[in-house]
């Protein structure tokens, strides 16, 4: 079976390959030569994510799915959230957006945040979400080199680290975007 995964980030693409079923054949966006950017005008993740993938339903008449995360900062009502890979503005700045961030938590104790991750499944006509959490904190100030976006500023309960101080397969266990991801999977072995 085909599915396409309506992403234009190859290394999400490699990272779910490795956990779908044999069964199913998953295509990228650069596969397929889809370069258009789709409009992310959604208010919530799950809007996005719909959104996303309807274009790619709508294109292609073809089974697929696509993902939308975000940062969700307790104190701020869920901000960034949606807005996240552009809240400091549309240059889409990792740095500038964490100093963003700690400056409007400059006074805050209250440092709980979640990372998002949904996923939206057309499959046979029909749509699915799937949901994946980490719960964690933003920190003072940034700590470790590796990932990307907020990663040297949330660090995930229980664990001591920052995202940006663990290696890719650390974080992949814990990640909101492999919980959806698996969640996805799972839902796809039930339909084999
Ligand atoms: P996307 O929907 O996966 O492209 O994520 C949107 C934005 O959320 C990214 O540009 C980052 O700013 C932020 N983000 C999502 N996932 C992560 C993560 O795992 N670490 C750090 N930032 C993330």
């Amino acid at each position: 079976m085909e599915l396409i995964f309506g992403t234009q980030n190859d290394n999400k693409v490699e990272e779910i390959i490795k956990l779908i079923p044999p069964n199913f054949l998953v295509k990228s966006l650069s596969e397929l030569n889809f370069e258009t950017e789709i409009d992310e005008s959604g208010a919530t993740l799950e809007e996005n994510a719909l959104i996303k993938a309807r274009v790619i339903f709508n294109t292609f008449k073809k089974d697929c799915f696509a993902d939308d995360s975000g940062l969700e900062v307790n104190v701020l009502f869920g901000k960034p959230g949606v807005y996240s890979a552009r809240y400091a503005g549309n240059q889409k700045n990792s740095q500038d957006n964490m100093d963003k961030l700690l400056y409007e938590l400059r006074n805050e104790e209250d440092r709980k945040a979640q990372f998002r991750t949904v996923i939206a499944l057309i499959l046979n006509g029909s749509e699915y979400l799937f949901e994946g959490v980490v719960k964690g904190e933003i920190i003072y100030t940034q700590r470790g080199e590796k990932g990307f976006g907020y990663d040297p500023i949330f660090a995930p309960e229980k664990h001591g680290l920052t995202f940006a101080q663990m290696s890719l397969s650390q974080k992949n266990k814990i990640s909101h975007r492999s919980k959806a991801f698996q969640k996805l999977v799972q839902f796809l072995k039930s339909k084999i």
